[in-house]
């Protein structure tokens, strides 16, 4: 009995993770497009993939990010 209820909570933990992953992976392609963030120097937008991160701060260019300095 405790066997099957240790199996049952197993497999419940494994749904919950799954699922969890799931809607972890739905969420990530799109905050990566709609996700805009801003240059500290001069104000720019542009994506995270873009950013270039530097002291803190965050800049849209490698000139930016020696400015601020
Ligand atoms: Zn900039």
């Amino acid at each position: 009995m405790v066997r099957a209820l240790a199996i049952l909570a197993a497999i419940a933990a494994i749904a919950f993770f799954l699922f969890g992953g799931a809607f972890g992976r739905k969420r990530g392609p799109r905050d990566e497009v709609e996700d805009l963030i801003r240059c500290d120097m001069c104000g720019a937008y542009l994506t995270r993939k873009e950013a270039i991160v530097k002291g803190g701060g965050i800049f849209c260019s490698k000139e930016c990010a020696e400015k601020r300095r």
